[in-house]
């Protein structure tokens, strides 16, 4: 008999603003931080009001971690120490590993119009908190996008897609979180059944509609996440249709230690991240 993964709990983000004043949803972050290891928070951004997004994230530190932002409407531009100059625009994807450390700026480029996407950070094990910081950009075009024999369009960032029927790799593939990253496109009446390894964290989050789960009696409504147990099946079904970020990775199993932009494994390690910035060597 098929057992599914459980819903341990339901999270409903919480309003908040960020950078300069940006108007965001935070999904999790910042507390209870082992619950959803390998990550660390998500934000979601969405408006169609200028004045809640235009003043942006200015130049900012990150250090022992990964940021990923995937833009659904609207236009980003970062600009980092390494020179890096990208424009995100929608569906494309920017993975940015601050490692070492990163200093950057995520500005608005539009003036106007709706800004609608996601923000996930990603834990570093400990042995690669201080290695290399690196960036890439996906393009929409350069993200593997595939459509279920149900119909789900599926929108590959990280990770493989398989339900036994495709197997599609991902835009990005990390070591030792061994992430998966999903955003699918389901509609009324649809299933999608993506196979997840077992000791995986898996996390569903519904941006739009409903989402009935497997196995589970409660339904996932918009802006909730379900935190799944890490042994099961997944099997998800839509039944007046939805639009689902699928999350998961493998547990680093590390003391976590944030403060602000910087995550370590220790307060020693957070007080240097801290003379590092303030002496100008967060990047050295
Ligand atoms: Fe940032």
């Amino acid at each position: 008999m098929t057992q599914f993964r459980k819903v341990l709990a339901i999270h409903t983000g919480q309003p908040t603003s960020d950078g300069a004043g940006v108007k965001l949803t935070r999904v999790f972050g910042g507390q209870s931080a082992e619950l959803f290891d390998p990550f660390l928070m998500l934000d979601e951004f969405g408006s169609d009001t200028a004045d809640d997004y235009i003043a942006g994230f200015p130049s900012h530190p990150h250090r022992g971690f990964e940021t990923v932002t995937y833009m659904i409407e609207g236009r980003m531009r970062h600009e980092d120490h390494m020179g890096n100059v990208g424009l995100l625009q929608g569906g494309g994807v920017q993975w940015m590993t601050a490692a070492r450390g990163i200093i950057h700026s995520e500005m608005p480029e539009q003036e106007e119009g709706a800004m609608r996407g996601f923000q996930l950070w990603v834990n570093l094990p400990g042995k690669t908190k201080l290695g290399p910081a690196s960036y890439q950009d996906i393009q929409p075009e350069n993200v593997p996008k595939l459509t279920t024999e149900a119909g789900v369009n599926v929108t590959v960032m990280a990770g493989t897609f398989d339900d036994g029927q495709v197997q599609h790799p991902g835009a990005v593939q990390r070591p030792d979180t061994e992430p998966f990253y999903f955003d699918m496109h389901m509609p009324a009446g649809s299933s999608i059944s993506p196979r997840i390894p077992q000791g995986h964290r898996v996390f569903v989050y519904v941006y739009e509609g409903t989402v009935e789960l497997a196995g589970q009696a409660q339904a996932i409504g918009t802006s909730r996440m379900a935190r799944l147990s890490e042994e099961g099946d997944l099997q998800l079904h839509s039944a007046s249709g939805a639009k689902v970020l699928l999350i998961a990775g493998k547990p680093l199993r590390e003391p976590i230690v944030q403060y602000g932009p910087f995550v370590m494994n220790t307060r020693e390690e957070i007080e240097q991240a801290l003379r590092d910035f303030r002496d100008d060597k967060l990047t050295a």
